[in-house]
């Protein structure tokens, strides 16, 4: 038999393993949130409404690189888990940074030979 639930939760705020019961968040009710941690998420409402998707990249960054990882593939990494988390994705549209531009088709030049410099 498999498990449909993942064994492990994330917090789909800041990307934090939630294994513990303390590590999860609360709802208005003051019961347990199964997609945010504590630091996230408290009483139904975001600890920091305001922070932004690089905001929290930034500082999960930090973290690890204050745990000691300074890789430049990990800081892709974080940016990459975060953006696919449930509170940020509906912001993907918003970042200015995001330069995936579809491969640009050249205007095609409609230059006739002979035309110009006789
Ligand atoms: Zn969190």
């Amino acid at each position: 038999m498999t498990i449909d639930k993942p064994a492990m939760s994330i917090c789909q705020s800041c990307a934090a393993v939630l294994r513990r019961p303390a590590d999860f968040g609360t709802d208005e009710s003051g019961k347990r949130s199964e997609k945010f941690c504590r630091h996230c998420y408290c009483d139904g409402r975001f600890v920091e409404p305001f922070v932004t998707r690089d905001e929290m990249v930034a500082r999960v960054a930090m973290q690890l690189r204050l745990g000691g990882l300074h890789d430049c593939s990990a800081f892709r990494d974080v940016a990459a888990a975060i953006s696919s988390l449930e509170r940020w994705r509906e912001h993907k549209s918003l970042d200015p940074q995001r330069q995936e531009v579809p491969t640009q088709r050249a205007p095609r030049l409609n230059m006739k030979p002979g035309a110009k410099g006789r």
